[in-house]
């Protein structure tokens, strides 16, 4: 039995969706881990609704739009799921990824939580992913089978938003990001281009964005490329898409389900040409053989990729990978094989924000590779802004 109305990750403190599992409680996986495959868009198997879902137009709009796809909706009695859990644990988790839930928010998700260092604030419009990348903190921090519950009330989530703005902590005080106004991150607990297609939410908060006029920003990150939708929106320059992106032997290696690079930076060139605020978001970076190249290679095909687009407003976060002894040992129960270094003697232990220990690259290493990045990216990229190194 699983309860739709209880969140996925409880408890947990803010992180971005490319976060390697810091300060996060986990739970072991092994042995259930799908192999590394291309994405298609995502056809959940199974789509249910809790009954306080069809009272809100979102959720009425979300079931409307999955019966015009061909997709059943199986109207619940109450929050509880059955049918779920399976004979082992891996058939379990298969099911999970394979079922999608329209609920509305629980309570705790319509009180915001600043998110540092990505935005003043973050809110959810949906949580779970149908993605496998091997470092996602999602993976080991659910709290029950992953069924992927996208929000009816999106509405009132999106109208509570102004209670919010000018009340930025992060970036609004920074002078840098000063002209960003109040910046709203969407990504936290999934991936918006894996679901958009089927829910419609982040093209509704675009316009709502759009028509909002006022020093804000909404920002999300993805490693999708399914931006049609999002072409010839009025966004007046209010939302800012990053694409998650790296080196081709960590994408190709440890992202399973994704979009290629190609694609994502294909389509990281179409919104710019529709004039948004683009950015990337280079995660986890990792100093493979030769990284150099291969990071090199990466900024190049961004350069090639936003080659000619005027007025281009470009920026990159700089994320390195980290883990915690838990993520560790998730992982490498979960893939045993897994080229992903996780070599707690080769990295430097620090405490979290939390009080939560995570291993980090050493200091030479990371002054190292932030150097070289600094540098290559104002070499091939001038006019990218960096936000933040970490
Ligand atoms: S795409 Fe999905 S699985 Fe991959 S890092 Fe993002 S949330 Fe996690």
């Amino acid at each position: 039995m699983t309860d739709l109305d209880q969140p996925l990750a409880c408890d947990v403190p803010a992180a971005p969706h490319s976060a390697s599992g810091e300060q996060v409680a986990t739970f072991d996986l092994s042995a259930v881990a799908p192999p590394a495959r291309r994405a298609r868009r995502w056809t959940p198997r199974r789509v249910v609704a809790t009954p306080p879902a069809y009272d809100h137009p979102h959720g009425r709009r979300i079931m409307e739009r999955l019966e015009a796809q061909g997709i059943e909706v199986e109207r619940l009695r109450g929050p509880r799921l059955t049918g779920v859990r399976g004979e082992s644990d891996r058939e379990t988790y298969a099911r999970a990824k394979n079922t999608m839930a329209i609920v509305v928010s629980p309570p705790s998700r319509r009180k915001l939580q600043p998110i540092a260092p990505s935005a003043d604030w973050r809110f959810d419009l949906a949580e779970g992913c149908p993605a496998h990348c091997q470092y996602c903190y999602l993976a080991g921090s659910l709290s029950g089978p992953p069924v992927t519950r996208v929000y009816a009330d999106l509405d009132d989530i999106l109208d509570g938003l102004a209670d919010y703005a000018g009340r930025g902590t992060i970036t609004s005080p920074k002078p840098s990001r000063h002209h960003e106004g109040t910046t709203f991150e969407a990504s936290c607990y999934t991936d918006p281009l894996a679901v958009e297609h089927l829910t419609g939410s982040w093209r509704r908060a675009v316009e709502h964005f759009g028509a909002w006029d006022a020093p804000v920003q909404l920002r999300w990150t993805t490693k999708f490329d399914d931006v049609d939708t999002f072409i010839g929106l009025a966004h007046h320059g209010r939302t800012r898409v990053r694409f998650s992106v790296n080196c081709l032997p960590v994408t190709t290696r440890f992202e399973g389900g994704t979009s290629r690079l190609g694609d994502r930076l294909a389509a990281l060139r179409r919104l710019a040409l529709d004039g948004y605020p683009v950015g990337l978001t280079i995660a986890p970076i990792m100093p493979i053989d030769d990284w150099r190249s291969m990071y090199g290679a990466l900024i190049a095909g961004v350069a090639a990729a936003v080659d000619g687009v005027t007025g281009l407003d470009l920026t990159a976060e700089l994320i390195t990978h980290r883990f915690t002894p838990g993520s560790r040992d998730v992982l490498m129960g979960w893939y045993p094989r897994t080229r992903l270094e996780m070599n707690e003697e080769t990295r430097t232990r620090k405490h979290g924000k939390f009080g939560a220990v995570k291993y980090v690259y050493p200091a030479p290493l990371m002054t190292e590779m932030r150097t070289w990045f600094e540098a290559e990216i104002a070499r091939r990229l001038p006019g990218c802004r960096i936000l933040y190194w970490t």
